[in-house]
Formats: C-alpha cells, structure tokens, sequence
C-alpha cells in the first residue's frame, strides 16, 4: 500500500447489495474472509430556481449507503485498532438534525392545532371551513412526515463514522439516476489487482458512459423533452379552440 498506487474509477450498474464482491481484500489484494461494514454518507441537493428571484432554492438531504465487504485478517484488525485509537469528533450535521426535527414538530403541532379545530366545530355540522381546515391538516401531517424521515436520515448520517485507511481502499460515489438510465455508482479501488478482480466479477454489469445504453437514454431524454413541448403546445391550441367555440352563439 503505498500513496503512488494509482486509484481504478469502475462504474457499476445496480444497487450496491447487487454487486459481486471477489474474495480478496480490498486494500492488500490478499485472500479475504472478515466482512466490514463500509459506509458512506451522500448529502442530495434539490435545488430549484425560484419564479422570481434568480437564487436557487432548496433544501438538502443526508443519505447513508453501507455495504458489507469481505477484508483479509489483517486488514481488519488494523482497521479495528484504528477505529479504537481515534475518537470520531463531534458531527457538524447535529446542528441540521435539530432543525429538521424542529421542523417537524412545530408542523405536527400545526396539524394538531387544526384537529383540535376540527374536532370542536363537529358537532355544529360539516362546513366547508372544516374541509379547508382538514387539507391543512393533511398537508401539515405531510411536511411533519417527511421532516421526521430526513432528521432520521440526518441523525444516522451523523453517527456513520468517516473510513479509515483500510476501509477507504473500497470507495465509492452516491448512485446516479439520470432519466432513462439505470441505477449506477462509481467505485474507486485502491489496489490494482483487486480492482482487476471486481471488474472480471461485474463485467456484466459495468457502465459505459459512452456505451448503446447510455445513448439511448440520451436519445429517450432528448424525445421526452421535445414531447413535453409538443405536449404543452397541444394544450394551448386546444384552449384557443374552446374560447373561440365559447365566444361564437
Ligand atoms: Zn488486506
């Protein structure tokens, strides 16, 4: 293991638990039998320019992908002691936990506040106030939800440890889901002779960005997109008609 060792880019189709993983060890290339838990914390964008200033907005979400992958004893044990000798600092994405759970309870109790409403106006009969109260109810309910589901994924992002030197020999990039591609990850191995193993393993697997999949895909994005303008030019034809139809007596 030196720092000289050129590092292989592999790129996979499939989930992680898909791959055929070979019985060597990522970081010697020596005969592996111990699995360590290899895991890595990606941070998502979604982003969206807003309709009237030009700063794009959006909120970012924490995800966490593990994959047992088998090491050799002696990889593992260094890789143990390294984990025994340090101790992981304190996360910087705690402070995000706390804000999305923040989020999440003062939408919860938005939508309580709308129940109690709810639950009191009842006995005078359904109105339409209490039907809009219960959309924001609902929505509330929604938000709170789906706050709840990233400070949960924000929490575990913040206890899954960085990887050590042995751990780091198998690396690897957040999936990649573009329109009309299949599921793929970029995978940086550190060991020259294990990264030849795993492409033999998953040779019929790999992705090739230039290959007739992922030009297709290209072709396919490049058809939905001139189908949606021709989709939405449709539609304004077929409202100009109706007005002038609702225009003539
Ligand atoms: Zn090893």
């Amino acid at each position: 293991m030196t720092d000289t060792e050129q590092v292989t880019l592999v790129r996979v189709r499939g989930r992680l638990r898909d791959l055929t993983l070979p019985p060597r060890c990522p970081a010697c290339g020596a005969a592996a039998g111990v699995p360590l838990r290899v895991e890595r914390v990606f941070a998502r964008e979604r982003r969206r320019r807003g309709i009237i200033a030009d700063t794009a907005r959006g909120v970012t979400t924490f995800h966490v992908a593990a994959i047992n992958v088998p090491f050799c004893t002696a990889c593992a044990a260094r890789h143990m002691a390294e984990r025994a000798a340090t101790e992981a600092p304190p996360s910087p994405l705690r402070t995000t936990v706390a804000m999305y759970g923040v989020v999440a309870l003062i939408a919860l109790a938005a939508a309580l506040v709308f129940g109690v409403f709810i639950w009191n106006e009842l006995a005078g009969g359904w109105r339409p106030t209490l039907t809009f109260a219960a959309s924001i109810a609902a929505g509330c309910t929604v938000f709170a939800g789906w706050f709840f589901v990233q400070a949960v994924n924000v929490w575990r992002a913040s206890i899954t440890l960085p990887p050590t030197s042995i751990t780091a020999a198998f690396d690897f990039g957040d999936r990649q889901t573009r329109r009309f591609e299949p599921e793929w990850r970029e995978y940086r191995l550190r060991h020259a002779g294990y990264a030849r193993a795993f492409i033999q393993a998953n040779a019929a697997r790999l992705w090739d960005d230039e290959g007739p999949q992922a030009i297709r895909a290209a072709r396919l994005r490049r058809i939905a997109d001139s189908l949606r303008i021709v989709a939405a030019a449709a539609l304004v034809v077929v409202f100009v008609l109706l007005a002038l139809q609702a225009g003539t007596p």
